[in-house]
């Protein structure tokens, strides 16, 4: 039997309708949820990805603005308009879409953000408070995750997770949120040596690695749940992520297609994680 598809599209776009109706109640209660985006050049991938975010804002009815700079901007440009941005009462949430050129610090520009409108939670504060379980931001991508597969009612207490990749968007905060969760985690990359030892053994198998057909069918147990997070072009320019879908689909117990699976889940928890910033951002000036 072959395995069920993870369909975090529709997941995506019944939490977007859900929002929509939490937003019109923030609206009567007199604030608007807003995220700011601040764009660096002109690369290709990183204007379809603010495009679409600025799309999804519109959608569910958050406020946004779009802050473009050229790619010759100075730091100090990019670190002074940072600054307005988190003394802006409008502006909840706040990103710079990365990549950023070269003359420009990523981790200089990440720590002026304000930690409480970091809705990508790459803050060194946000990372801080996962490590601690304590109430922050998570990253888009893993936090999108966890919310697929509560959406399909899979318990994660007490599973073995193995996840391949340990980027600090993708892979470390995923292992932390699974920790938090009380999976037991493994965390693989390049430098793991027989990858497949490792995988075999999962339960939930996150692959995030950025490489096209990593994960063969003999590489996963039989039932497990696989998660791909890789977003790769195969050879004819398609979409393909890690796992090699159609013959991992027939021994996975449940799998998520590339596109479709948590692509649309990522989009939806950076409008998600702008909600929470605007709510307690609401709350805090209401105590002030
Ligand atoms: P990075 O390149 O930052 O990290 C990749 C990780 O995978 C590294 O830890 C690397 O190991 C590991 N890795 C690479 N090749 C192998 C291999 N052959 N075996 C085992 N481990 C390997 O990528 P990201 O974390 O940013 O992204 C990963 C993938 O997910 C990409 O395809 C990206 O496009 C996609 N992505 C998708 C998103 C979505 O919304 N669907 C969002 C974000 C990313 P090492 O540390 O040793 O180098």
């Amino acid at each position: 039997m072959g395995a069920q598809r993870i369909d975090g599209k529709l997941i995506a776009t019944k939490k977007r309708q859900a929002m929509k109706s939490q937003i019109e109640s923030m609206k009567q209660q007199g604030y608007v949820p807003g995220l700011a985006v601040i764009l660096v050049g002109e690369d290709p991938a990183s204007i379809s990805y603010v495009k679409g975010k600025i799309r999804d804002c519109k959608e569910v009815g958050i406020y946004s603005e779009l802050i473009q700079f050229d790619v010759t901007v100075s730091e100090k440009q990019v670190l002074e308009q940072i600054e307005i941005l988190n003394a802006n009462d409008k502006i909840h949430g706040l990103l710079v879409q990365l990549p950023l050129p070269d003359h420009i610090s990523e981790q200089k520009v990440i720590q002026a953000i304000s930690p409480e409108k970091d809705v990508d939670g790459f803050h060194p504060i946000n990372v801080g408070r996962l490590v601690t379980k304590q109430e922050g931001f998570v990253s888009c991508t893993p936090a999108g995750i966890i919310e697929m597969l509560k959406a399909i009612d899979v318990p994660i207490s007490g599973k073995h997770v193995v996840i391949v990749g340990r980027s600090n968007i993708v892979g470390k905060p995923a292992a932390l949120l699974f920790l938090n969760l009380d999976a037991t985690v493994t965390v693989c990359h390049s430098k793991t040596k027989p990858l497949s030892k490792y995988t075999k053994q999962a339960d939930i198998l996150v692959a995030a690695a950025g490489s096209e057909a990593l994960i063969h069918a003999n590489d996963i147990k039989p039932g497990a749940i696989v998660i791909d997070v890789g977003m790769n072009r195969s050879a004819s320019g398609r979409l393909v992520g890690d796992v090699a879908f159609e013959e991992v689909k027939e021994k996975a117990g449940y799998i998520t297609p590339v596109p479709g699976g948590v692509g649309p889940m990522t989009r939806v928890m950076l409008l998600e994680n702008t909600l929470i910033a605007a709510m307690r951002q609401h709350e805090k000036a209401g105590k002030q």
